[in-house]
């Protein structure tokens, strides 16, 4: 195969060149940390006041965890470590209850993401030629921007349309000769179901390739895409706190996704005792970033479950793989791509004095997209058979969510005292989504 590069020395540098690189950007970044309120508390109590505390890429452990409640707790500005003036843009993605956890870029930060980005867009084939259809949420969420801004750093025809809208999606497609998408695994398939719905032709469409993240899908799952839109499909992985996607992306050998090393540090420990995994074995991903300056966060709980190939990619590329992950090691839902969880809901159903005191939170599949069912008790004021105090609840509540956690869920009331109570620690969870699709 002829691979092609965005940044052939960057991508293909020796790994002792790599390390040494990494070194020298670690040491960059404490010194940004060290001048967030945050860092400069947590790194001088672990004895770290100044970049020379660091020598080698071993000293890493000496460096505290960070965890997405400590981003919360210094909410807004705790990890700021330039000034506002010179920050142009922020992020935010859910926290585990109400306060996001945000993140802040300078110019130059954006640069590079953008940068990060056209690497994993043209290392998957792609080129100023082609037609880019990014069908992913704009917004605070880093997918659609993080994207537009790669495509357009490699020059391809980048089409904003965001998500959903399946009849829109397909007539731009046509209209505009689509040959790139980037969706969540479970919208591309919600599209394939729609396209005999819509009238569109896939013989009419030159669409080649999709980019398919946001969410946790089988290698079943991709093969499903592939060979249903007869396209391929590369994953992409990111989270916001690590700038977004640009994190770890497929090569053209689809097998593994390359992690920028040169612009993250990565670890995989054991959740339970936070001990190193042993290279190649399945652990928490946690991520130090290199290459941002507004916004330093060292050594991040992803939560991620996931592991290193330790085979070399034939393509060259000498930074490691990371395999599909495989699961979260915590309770965070992900639902049609965004981020719940569950205390969330809670927080917001709970905080209604008309809401009883058992609750339900059911995900499943509503054909390819999922669906978010919150099941509550009433309080015994209520009575069971006047609709219409039910219904204006049900409304509170389902706006109330939206607002929350931008998911409009399906809310059922029931009486005081019938749903399900489980003796001993009470599962609030129903996630009854196939494993494999
Ligand atoms: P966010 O911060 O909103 O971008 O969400 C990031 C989270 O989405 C990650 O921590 C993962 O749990 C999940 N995620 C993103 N990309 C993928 C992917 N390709 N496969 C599995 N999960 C993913
Ligand atoms: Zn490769």
């Amino acid at each position: 195969m002829n691979y092609q590069y965005w940044e052939p020395q960057a991508e293909t540098m020796p790994r002792a060149e790599l390390e040494a690189l990494q070194l020298r950007k670690l040491k960059e970044e404490i010194g940004f940390a060290l001048r967030t309120p945050f860092y400069r508390k947590r790194l001088t109590q672990a004895g770290i006041t100044g970049t020379d505390a660091i020598t080698s890429l071993d000293d890493l452990r000496h460096i505290p965890l960070t965890t997405k409640n400590d981003l919360r707790e210094g909410f807004p500005y705790g990890f700021l470590s330039i000034p506002l003036k010179d920050v142009v843009r922020l992020h935010a993605s859910s926290g585990t209850t109400g306060v996001p956890t945000t993140i802040y870029f300078s110019r130059d930060d954006i640069k590079r993401w953008a940068n990060n980005m056209a690497r994993c867009i043209f290392g998957t084939g792609c080129t100023k030629d082609d037609v880019f259809q990014n069908m992913i949420s704009y917004g605070l969420f880093t997918g659609g921007l993080g994207f537009h801004q790669g495509g357009e750093e490699v020059g391809m025809l980048v089409i904003p349309t965001g998500a959903g809208n399946t009849a829109r999606q397909f007539k731009l497609m046509e209209d505009f000769g689509t040959t790139v998408l980037h969706a969540t695994p479970s919208f591309l398939l919600h599209l394939e179901s729609k396209m005999k719905e819509s009238g569109v032709k896939r013989e009419n469409l030159i669409i080649k390739r999709a980019f398919a993240g946001a969410e946790p899908y089988s290698e079943d799952t991709r093969r499903r895409i592939e060979k249903l839109l007869n396209i391929d499909v590369f994953n992409s992985y990111g989270l916001s706190e690590m700038n977004g996607p640009s994190v770890a992306f497929e090569c053209q050998c689809k097998d593994g996704m390359h992690i920028w090393e040169d612009s993250y540090i990565a670890e995989i420990i054991n959740p339970d005792t936070l001990e190193p995994v042993k290279d190649g074995g399945i652990g928490e991903l946690v991520l130090t970033i290199l290459c941002r300056e507004a916004t330093p966060i060292l050594r991040y709980r992803t939560r991620d479950l996931t592991g290193f190939y330790t085979e070399p990619c034939p393509c060259g590329r000498t930074h490691r793989r990371l395999r599909r992950i495989t699961g979260r090691s915590d309770d965070m839902l992900i639902i049609n791509g965004v981020n719940v969880f569950p205390s969330q809901i809670e927080e917001v159903i709970m905080g209604m004095k008309e809401v009883g005191n058992n609750y339900l939170i059911v995900v499943e599949k509503d054909g390819a997209l999922d669906r978010l069912t919150v099941k509550t008790e009433v309080n015994t004021d209520i009575f069971m058979d006047d609709a219409r105090p039910l219904n204006t609840l049900k409304e509170k509540i389902a706006k109330a969510l939206q607002v929350s956690i931008s998911i409009n869920p399906r809310v059922e009331l029931h009486e005081n005292g019938s749903l399900p109570v489980s003796e001993g620690k009470a599962v609030r969870v129903q996630d009854i989504r196939p494993k494999d699709v």
